[in-house]
């Protein structure tokens, strides 16, 4: 039978392997003018794998070596945000990321479909206040207020803005489950809130809600409707089912969830956090950052670190020394290229668990809603996917034209997966087999999903979000990041929890460590 566009969109693969545009015995083309200009470029992890984790042979290295005050290893939000704080304050220091560009999850350069800018990574924040704005200000990014979530209900409607007291009483449930959702909402308004870093945090606080799941906290408000709504929540920004991770965490990140109502502004620019990157990278300039730098051993030596890495162009060794070393890799990186760590740091990093990711951008020549929201958050039994982020929305409310029903649009599906599909995300075929069983669940939601979507763009995450399990802050967190010698660590996961505020934070305080030393 001729495949027919309900049946197939194109798939577009940006992920490890190569940009895949023609498949055409599995999936049908489209039409020349919707081609997609795709420049994303795959992320650099045979080399990695091949060399880290497998344990092949290294090459060897030479003795000369460049010297800088600090070398930061990873260009993610931790690492620009050292590098930030170093170059402010007129240090000598050099920053060597793996990938072609600097931004980590943060995703960069940004890919676009007919001229717009899409996230496949981060893609929102919601700290915009002191030495965040000063570093938002420093490298000259200017982020733009995101809108309102909306809760979809399939048949029974779609909830814009479902927290605002004005709208939770006409969510059509049972009011045994309104009433849950504003016991949740209105302790989460007023109790003290878990917070992070961890250092920073009080003991017993961490003890009591570290001890157990989201889920049992949840539960306890005694609605299944909330429940599902916040494992959606948990698996999407926490990268686990609310079961597996932590009160903790859950509850400082869900705080900053109820909107507008409650003065609670969330920001994104046009493409995503990406746009952090690029003018990051501009701001550091060319002199302190080498790209294509992968990193293959860092150790203490006398006073000083020594660092080898490759030059995955030209595949030349280097040796960089430095005073001090920032490793703002994930650990389950550090863990392979750090030769000195103790052994028990190194069984605390083996426990940390990271999910795997899948995102989609749906490019779309008609919106698949007929309202306009940010997040649109709908349960799909098999939990494929949790949320979709209408990444053309805040982009048209900053122009005025937020009613906008015509044109196209971009739909960011997030899927978090179990940590037993991390071994597909380099297989080109599943994730594209994915895609397309994707598209068909969420028609059973949205009934003509397949005939608004032209294409799918696919990106497949390996080890990219920790997730704070239950326990983790306080079995894992006092070893999985001490300093070793002059090498610090700075990533999100130092706190055992996912999100940009938490990644600039450790880069931030840990250059202040080194500038300290
Ligand atoms: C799909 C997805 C969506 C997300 N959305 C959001 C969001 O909307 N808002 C939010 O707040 N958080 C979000 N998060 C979480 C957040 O993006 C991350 O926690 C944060 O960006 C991580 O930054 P990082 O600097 O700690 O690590 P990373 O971004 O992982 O940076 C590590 C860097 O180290 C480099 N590197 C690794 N190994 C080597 C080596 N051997 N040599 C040299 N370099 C190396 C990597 O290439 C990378 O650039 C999302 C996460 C995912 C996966």
């Amino acid at each position: 039978m001729p495949a027919t566009r309900r049946d197939f969109i194109k798939t577009v693969i940006l992920s490890t392997g190569a940009v895949f545009v023609s498949w055409n015995d599995v999936f049908s083309s489209v039409p020349a003018s919707k081609n997609p200009s795709v420049t994303t470029a795959s992320l650099h992890f045979s080399k990695a794998h091949e060399l880290l984790r497998d344990g092949n042979t290294l090459p060897q290295f030479p003795y000369h070596a460049v010297t800088t005050d600090t070398v930061i290893i990873g260009g993610g939000a931790a690492g620009l945000a050292a590098a930030w704080k170093l170059k402010k304050l007129g240090r000598d220091f050099l920053l060597l990321e793996n990938e072609p560009a600097i931004g980590g999850v943060m995703k960069s350069p940004i890919p676009q479909w007919q001229g717009i800018p899409y996230p496949l990574g981060s893609t929102y924040f919601y700290r915009y206040n002191d030495l965040y704005r000063e570093f938002y200000n420093d490298i000259g990014v200017h982020p733009i207020e995101t809108g309102e979530d909306a809760l979809y209900l399939g048949k029974n409607g779609i909830f814009v803005d479902w927290w605002n007291p004005r709208n939770l009483n006409s969510l059509p449930l049972p009011v045994k489950d309104k009433d849950a959702f504003k016991k949740f909402r209105d302790i989460l308004l007023v109790m003290p809130i878990p917070s992070y870093p961890l250092s920073a945090a009080f003991k017993d606080v961490i003890k009591k809600y570290d001890s157990i799941s989201a889920a049992e906290y949840v539960e306890r408000c005694g609605s299944h409707v909330l429940t599902d709504t916040m494992d959606m929540y948990a698996r999407s920004v926490l990268g686990a089912p609310l079961k597996e991770v932590n009160a903790y965490s859950f509850l400082n990140f869900y705080s900053l969830e109820f909107g507008d109502a409650y003065q609670i502004p969330c920001y994104t620019f046009a493409g995503g956090l990406g746009e952090i990157a690029i003018k990051g990278s501009q701001y550091l300039g060319k002199d302190h950052v080498q790209t294509n730098a992968l990193v293959v051993n860092v150790r203490n030596e006398k006073d000083n670190v020594v660092v080898n890495y490759i030059d995955l162009q030209t595949g030349a060794s280097h040796t960089v020394h430095a005073r001090n070393a920032i490793v703002a890799t994930q650990k389950q990186i550090a863990k392979h290229i750090v030769k000195d760590l103790p052994e028990e740091q190194v069984k605390a990093i083996s426990a940390i668990r990271y999910a795997p990711y899948i995102t989609i951008a749906l490019c779309c020549s008609a919106p698949l809603f007929p309202k306009r929201a940010f997040d649109f958050w709908i349960s799909d039994e098999q939990r494929r996917f949790t949320d979709l982020i209408d990444v053309t929305s805040a982009p048209d409310m900053a122009s005025g034209c937020e009613n906008r029903t015509t044109g196209d649009f971009i739909y960011m599906l997030s899927s978090p997966r179990p940590e037993s599909d991390r071994k597909n995300m380099q297989d080109d075929r599943w994730l594209a087999e994915f895609a397309q069983k994707t598209a068909q669940a969420l028609a059973a939601h949205i009934s003509d999903a397949t005939n608004k979507i032209d294409e799918m763009h696919v990106f497949g995450w390996g080890h990219s979000m920790v997730i704070p399990t239950v326990g983790s802050h306080q079995k894992l967190y006092p070893l999985t990041a001490q300093s070793v010698g002059n090498i610090h660590f700075a990533n999100s996961d130092n706190d055992l929890a996912p999100g940009i505020e938490n990644a600039l934070d450790w880069g931030f305080r840990i250059a202040d460590d080194v500038l300290k030393s």
